[in-house]
């Protein structure tokens, strides 16, 4: 039996009723860029365009995709007609968009939201570089993005940042904006993006509407989030590599499987096909992202350089169901099962392929749920979480023995979901400490989601004592920035010490530092 365990406060009574109002959209088959009819260059009697902003993603040496979308009425459906709309976009070296490098044409449809999602290629590698769209006299702001260094050079650094879990209700976007002054190189997202609830009165700030289940209400929530100031000031400042987790859909859920075991797959996949559409939609995912009614492949790689490669993945869609349930329970015969995967066995067997081709400095894993085996009861008595790796103990031995016994080279793992700051150093046998490490790990924090938190918990000693893989817990909101040189990689837990009202100033509350050649953390 399913229940639900990650979201305390939030309500889930009105699901069961809700499923009955949306199921005549059919799932969707594959989607064209560009459907027939007119086009049209202006909008007539429109609000501005552009109240979602701008932004960049999935950058390569000589390109990147420029994303925006067509939304005069962000909360109503977007408020545009249903023609086709001609969206001008140009690249510049200066912010002033005098030095133009790069131009064209882009037809946004309504099959996609009035989603942009261009391809500029030709660009030089390591320059930043700045871009514009416009529809008619309407002309968007100006983002900011850059060149991954070419893939035989050696990169000398790189400043990234990775954030999870920004529930708008519980908090405001303050480490966004942070974030954005700060500058970073690439800005990595591990998921929880959006959350698929009902508003529930009181929060700081309120979701529109129920819990989402139509395509509409899908684009009409992440256009919800995507108004948000700080959030827009981050993806406008450099480009970003997004994956998801469980609330882009739905809580928990598993592959094609429904926390609530009453829901049929069918009609579960039918809804995962609306909540993959308007993730792509709102995304600066590139256009094979596109997804094939219920999927998305959104696992990829990119290497920066000979410096690091980034391998995005997704432990969501192709899981198998939680062997043993949700919440947190003692290890069983249905955790050993051999049969259970997080990655799916072809996303896993890509994953291997690429780290065992690897020639990069750094090899790292940006993924969503936590694989150090942490038992979260304080005493003798021993609690893992099921939905994280710990549920699926199979599967992270293959990972980690892979790392281990192929001698990758220094493996980071970036985690997100949980809500709170972990550094820990990841064993092929957790229950010897003084074997060897194989990886790190670091978890981020939310950047809203769980609302104000506390610099520790009480029972954080003893967890500590009876974890000790585990070199630093912390539960304030926040997000990580990494300083990554061929020598050393360097991870800043950067904090805010409240999110219920906006200006909270930026801690950095410890920094830990992983040594090229040598597996494992130290705090300094
Ligand atoms: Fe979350
Ligand atoms: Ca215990």
């Amino acid at each position: 039996m399913k229940r639900k365990i990650k979201l305390p406060g939030q309500s889930t009574h009105t699901r069961r009723t809700m499923l009955h109002r949306s199921l005549a959209i059919p799932a969707l088959t594959a989607l064209e860029q560009v459907s027939s009819g007119s086009v049209i260059s202006r909008l007539h009697n429109s609000d501005y365009p552009f109240q979602l902003g701008v932004a960049s993603g999935d950058p390569t040496s000589d390109g990147m995709v420029l994303w925006t979308r067509l939304a005069p009425d962000p909360l109503n459906g977007g408020g545009m007609p249903d023609d086709n709309i001609k969206v001008k976009w140009q690249i510049s070296k200066n912010e002033k968009m005098t030095q133009i490098v790069r131009s064209g044409e882009y037809i946004a449809t309504a099959q996609l939201a009035h989603s942009v999602h261009v391809e500029v290629k030709g660009l030089l590698p390591d320059h930043v570089y700045y871009y514009q769209f416009q529809v008619g006299p309407e002309a968007s702001p100006v983002g900011k993005t850059r060149t991954f260094p070419h893939p035989e050079s050696l990169p000398r650094r790189c400043r990234f940042a990775f954030a999870s879990c920004q529930h708008y209700e519980t908090g405001y976007f303050t480490a966004f904006q942070h974030m954005a002054r700060q500058d970073p190189d690439l800005i990595i997202h591990l998921g929880d993006y959006i959350y698929e609830g009902a508003a529930i009165e009181g929060r700081v700030r309120l979701h529109q509407g129920l819990e989402i289940l139509t395509l509409d209400d899908y684009r009409n929530r992440h256009a919800q989030y995507k108004t948000d100031p700080d959030l827009q000031a981050a993806h406008a400042t450099c480009p970003w590599m997004v994956t998801w987790d469980d609330h882009e859909f739905d809580n928990n859920y598993a592959d094609s499987i429904s926390e609530e075991s009453e829901v049929a797959r069918s009609v579960f996949l039918q809804r995962r096909a609306r909540a993959y559409q308007a993730y792509y939609e709102h995304m600066p995912l590139r256009p094979r992202s596109i997804p094939n009614g219920p999927n998305l492949r959104l696992y990829r790689a990119a290497p920066y350089g000979q410096l690091i490669d980034f391998n995005v993945l997704d432990t969501r869609q192709y899981r198998s169901d939680q062997p043993n349930g949700d919440g947190r329970k003692p290890i069983n015969n249905a955790v050993l099962n051999p049969d259970t995967s997080m990655l799916g066995k072809q996303q896993e067997e890509w994953l291997f392929d690429r780290l065992v081709a690897s020639q990069t400095t750094w090899n790292v894993l940006a993924q969503q749920v936590m694989i150090a085996r942490v038992d979260r009861e304080p005493g003798p008595s021993a609690l893992y979480s099921m939905d994280q790796w710990s549920g699926y103990e199979t599967a992270r031995n293959r990972l980690l023995h892979f790392l281990d016994s192929r001698d990758v080279t220094n493996p980071v793992i970036l985690t997100g979901d949980i809500h709170s700051n972990w550094v820990n150093d990841l064993k092929v046998n957790f229950s010897d400490s003084n074997g060897p490490t194989v990886a790190t790990e670091f978890v981020g924090t939310s950047i809203s989601s769980g609302g104000n938190g506390t610099q520790t918990r009480s029972d954080t000693d003893a967890m500590l004592a009876e974890n000790p893989f585990v070199k630093f817990f912390n539960s304030e909101r926040g997000y990580v920035c990494c300083h990554v040189t061929p020598e050393e990689w360097k991870s800043d837990y950067q904090v805010v010490e409240y999110v219920d009202r906006r200006g909270a100033p930026l801690v950095t509350r410890a920094s830990f530092v992983v040594k090229a050649g040598t597996a494992g953390a130290e705090r300094v």
